[in-house]
Order: structure tokens, then sequence, then C-alpha cells
């Protein structure tokens, strides 16, 4: 089974990090591991790039700078934003070579370190916030308002046609080559369902029979979780937007399996559930 379809490892302890004394002393645990993420998003890994690498806690804790991500095996890990001195990976690198725990934590750390940079303030009154709950959450010290990090719905979709065949595009500012399974934001007031209809439609013209759910994943770019979803269409007639997208057809197995032979296409990267739904079609356990 996929690392996003099962129990998570990761204990985010959700009830007991409200209780700061409770954080702080699993800061000044033994084995107690501090994640660096750097303002770019990378993460510190270890020597060969294969995992996540924390950094024995040490100093005092400090509730607005470090964030508690939860419990490994009933080991703390925190995670920090600051400059990582040694080896570091992407998210999008690390999504590709690591699962369970490993891979967890490392999107918790992105997502997380990324809130607390860009969302710093009230968005009730506008007043700076303090990171509770070991950072899970902001409160306004002004307002009283509680703020959660942002997660935004994206929907993505691998349309198969009467044949068989699964619809890729790409967008114009990708790779040349790239080719992906459509997606688009869902809309305020938008059923994750009605997302996958307007946006297939706006995008290639296609009308679709029948959705149903895939799978999903977190994608902290900076905030998105992606909803996976395979539908048949109606029919295989398109009609580009070309504002959306830059062109897009139908593959067999076949086409699709010489187009990346020759290079002429490339595969999303494979930490994507874009690469998950097409190889899911390519190995026919799409149903
Ligand atoms: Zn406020």
């Amino acid at each position: 089974m996929h690392a996003w379809m099962s129990e998570a490892s990761l204990d985010r302890a959700d009830n007991r990090r409200k209780v700061p004394e409770w954080v702080s002393a699993q800061w000044r645990r033994p084995g107690a591991r501090l994640l660096l993420v750097d303002s770019d998003g990378q993460v510190a890994t270890d020597e060969t790039g294969s995992g996540p690498a924390g950094v024995p806690t040490s100093g005092n804790y400090n509730a607005q700078l470090h964030t508690f991500l939860g419990l490994v095996d009933g080991i703390p890990w925190f995670t920090t934003e600051g400059p990582i001195i040694g080896p570091s990976a992407s998210l999008r690198h690390l999504g590709a070579v690591t699962g369970g725990a490993a891979l967890e934590l490392t999107v918790g750390a992105v997502a997380l370190t990324a809130w607390h940079r860009l969302e710093p303030h009230c968005s009730g009154c506008g007043a700076r916030t303090r990171a509770t709950a070991g950072g899970l959450t902001r409160r306004c010290p002004v307002c009283g308002r509680v703020q959660f990090p942002r997660t935004d719905p994206a929907v993505i979709v691998a349309v198969i046609d009467p044949d068989d065949r699964i619809l890729l595009g790409r967008q114009s500012s990708w790779d040349p080559g790239r080719m992906s399974v459509l997606a688009g934001f869902v809309d305020a007031g938008e059923s994750l369902e009605q997302a996958v209809h307007r946006e297939v439609f706006e995008e290639s013209g296609v009308r679709l029979r029948e959705v149903r759910y895939f799978g999903s994943q977190p994608w902290p770019f900076p905030r998105s979780l992606m909803v996976g979803f395979v539908a048949d269409s109606v029919s295989a007639e398109l009609t580009i937007d070309r504002d959306e997208i830059e062109e897009a057809a139908w593959f067999t197995r076949a086409d699709l399996a010489a187009d990346l032979a020759e290079g002429r296409v490339i595969m999303p990267g494979k930490a994507s559930i874009a690469h998950r739904l097409i190889t899911a079609w390519q190995g026919r356990l799409l149903g």
C-alpha cells in the first residue's frame, strides 16, 4: 500500500501538545531531534541525501521558534527554520526516496515552517500572532483568534477515454516534454467532484461520465492537499483552453511507453500523486 494510504507513523500528540510544559519536556528528552528546514524549503539530510536527518536538541526550548512535529517510535521530533550547514535536499527529492515516518516528518517540517514564515499575522485584526500548541496553531494576542495552517485543496484527475487512453496535458511554463494529468484548485463553495468536472471541461472540453476517488497526499508548495480522482470521459474530442494548458492529448499505453523511451515525454516527479496516477493506469490498476 502507498505511504499516504495507511495510518500515519508520526504521532502528532494532538492533545498533549496543548500543554506547553509537556512540549518543553519533550525538547529536553534524551534523543529528541531537531530537523532544520531553510527558507527555500530545503531539508537537512544524512550524508547520502536518502532521508531527513535531525540534530540533537540543545539550549532552551523556544515555543516561537521550535515547532513540535510529533513522536516517532517514542522519539520527539521538532523543526525550525534556519540555515543548514551540511547536506540538504528538497521535498520533491525526499518524497521520491523516502516513505513512512521519514516522509511524514519531511512534509510536516516543510509545511509548518512555510506556514510560520508566510502567515505570521492575524487574518482578523492584522496583529502578529504567537505560536501555540507546539506550533500547530497560532493565536492572536489582541483579538484571541486561533489560526490553523491553511490547506488549499486541489483536484488532480486521470481522465480515461472509452478506448482506455489517458489524457495528459502540459502547461507552457513546464520543462519541455513534461506531461501530466489535469489538475486545478477547488473553488470556494464547490465540491471536489464538481471541481473535477469543471477543471477538466475548462482545460480540455471533455465531459465526464463517472468520477471515482483515487487517494490524496499533502503537497506543501506551499500548502496544497492534492486529491486524486479517476474519471471516464464521455467522448475523446478535445477543445484545449490555451490560456490554461499549452497542449493535451490522449495516450495509449504503447504510445506513452514509446514517447517516454524516446524522451519525447517526461513523467511528473516520482514524489507526486500525478506520477502515482499515471503509473497506476499503466499497470491497469485504476479499475
Ligand atoms: Zn487578531
